[in-house]
């Protein structure tokens, strides 16, 4: 019965685990695209700051040479990422000490007419920026780590999981190692590539970052599941009220049919029971008027008092037979349609479910399941209601271990059979020819009507019930009604 709520509850947190997911793996892609575009920015001015520190070298030189070389010696002490700065005289470039990429590099510089950048020394992550001038040329080493401004930078300085390259042909520095810490497995991937906004230094800067497991909205997800079990919590249990208030009335429509049809029976039983004295309390009276006639004191008031009676016994008979003219069962015929056996069975049986757990009963129910009959459902319902009612009253006083019933679904020919038998004490043998008389009742307290009534039902159906016991012990009843269709064969 919960199964539907269980279904409901999964597809729901999953549609809102979904949704959940693809928002923050938006946040993270957008934080981590913003971030990107301020290392990119950053590292770029870095980068034009070293053109601009070559060009300002390079234009210090007419004013003097020393002026230069001073220059050039206290860059280091203020730009902590440049390392070394080199000057050479263009013109006599053979100068042992310098590194001969350099040269080479300086003759590129002025084939270009910008700094150009060499001898990338990757796992140091140095490299070198040349620009060829005159007289003399400049050279300034630079660190990669050091060009990192840390104030400004986005990430955390040690265990950033953002991975930061510097990228040129196939030589690849680390800026930042990125630490893979949100979960082993890799849920999702972001990455941002671009190259460095300066000509000489053209490097691509990749940033990439890898998201685990650990890096989904676990709290948020955790509250969708229980909100969504709530909801779904809240909608079994307004389920389990409304079957409850259904339960409730259908009982209470069953006991309004029990007690109207009740009513229908006694008012039955007293026409037929009165109808018979009163013809005979007529007849009398109309003797003792021909006899008063012969004799004579006061033979009129005789006459007239006799005359009155006659007339009104009349009346009680008239109306007597009109109400049992209206409360015969009118039009059970019109109300008759297919009905599935089966099901009727069922829902008294759920009907009764109260009963036959307070009886430690578990009725076995066997036979067709799709055999329709031909009868009014609701008077079905109450033949079967009836029957395992005076059932389950017989097992009252049963040991528990015995107590049984077996309701039992059969086709034959034309017709439907459902038999109801019980583990109860059986139907006393001088009890058997009236068990369906009205009024007749082996209990303390009982109607004798409900047999009566079942069989009025019945036999408005075209149907019948027959009573029988049981060779093992326990009574039988069994209802048989017109067959309508039998889908199985
Ligand atoms: P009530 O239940 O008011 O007595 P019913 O017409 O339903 O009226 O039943 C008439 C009688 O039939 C019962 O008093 C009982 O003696 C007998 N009877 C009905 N069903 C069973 C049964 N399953 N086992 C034994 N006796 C039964």
């Amino acid at each position: 019965m919960f199964l539907p709520f269980v279904v409901l509850w999964l597809s729901l947190s999953l549609v809102a685990s979904g949704i959940e997911v693809v928002a923050s793996h938006a946040r993270h892609e957008d934080a981590f695209q913003t971030d990107a575009r301020i290392i990119h920015r950053l590292l770029s001015q870095r980068a034009v700051q070293h053109e601009a520190i070559l060009a300002t070298l390079a234009l210090l030189q007419p004013g003097g040479q020393n002026a230069a070389e001073q220059a050039a010696q206290r860059l280091p002490a203020v730009y902590s990422q440049i390392l070394r700065v080199e000057r050479w005289m263009t013109a006599a470039p053979r100068d042992g000490r310098l590194p001969v990429a350099l040269a080479a590099a300086a003759a590129e510089s002025q084939r270009q007419r910008h700094a150009v950048l060499t001898a990338i020394d990757a796992s140091a992550g140095h490299y070198w920026l040349v620009l060829a001038a005159r007289p003399a040329s400049y050279a300034l080493e630079i660190d990669i780590h050091s060009m990192v401004p840390w104030d400004e930078w986005p990430l955390p300085r040690q265990d950033s999981p953002v991975r930061v390259v510097l990228q040129l042909d196939d030589q690849e520095i680390v800026v930042s190692p990125g630490v893979v810490h949100e979960g082993g497995a890799l849920v999702q991937r972001l990455s941002f590539s671009k190259t460095i906004a300066a000509d000489s230094q053209p490097f691509t800067v990749a940033v990439s970052r890898q998201l685990g497991w650990r890096s989904l909205p676990w709290g948020r997800l955790v509250l969708w599941w229980l909100g969504c079990a709530a909801l779904c919590g809240l909608l079994a249990w307004l389920q389990v009220q409304r079957r409850a208030r259904q339960r409730a009335e259908e009982m209470l429509r069953f006991g309004q049919i029990a007690r109207l049809n009740t009513l229908g029976e006694l008012a039955a039983g007293l026409a037929h029971e009165l109808n018979q004295p009163l013809a005979a309390v007529s007849a009398n009276a109309q003797a003792a008027s021909r006899l008063l006639n012969s004799e004579p004191p006061d033979l009129d008031t005789a006459r007239y008092a006799m005359t009155q009676a006659v007339g009104q016994a009349r009346r009680a008979a008239e109306v007597l037979s009109r109400l049992r003219r209206a409360i015969e069962r009118p039009g059970l015929a019109e109300r008759m349609e297919p009905v599935n056996l089966y099901a009727a069975v069922r829902n008294v049986l759920a009907l009764l479910q109260a009963e036959t757990d307070r009886l430690g009963l578990k009725p076995a129910l066997d036979g067709d399941a799709v055999l329709q009959v031909q009868a009014d459902p609701v008077a079905l319902e109450q033949i079967i209601h009836n029957l395992l009612i005076n059932a389950l009253q017989a097992m009252a006083d049963t040991p528990v271990p015995a107590r049984r019933l077996a309701l039992q679904i059969e086709a034959e020919d034309s017709v439907a059979r459902l038999t109801i038998a019980d583990g109860g004490p059986g139907i006393p043998p001088e009890a058997l020819p009236h068990l369906f008389e009205p009024f007749f009742s082996t209990k303390e307290n009982g109607l004798g009507l409900g047999l009566s009534l079942c069989e009025t039902l019945a036999t408005g159906m075209g149907g019948r019930i027959d009573a029988a016991n049981l060779a093992e012990g326990g009574a039988a009843f069994c209802l048989t009604l017109p067959l309508v269709i039998r889908e199985r064969n």
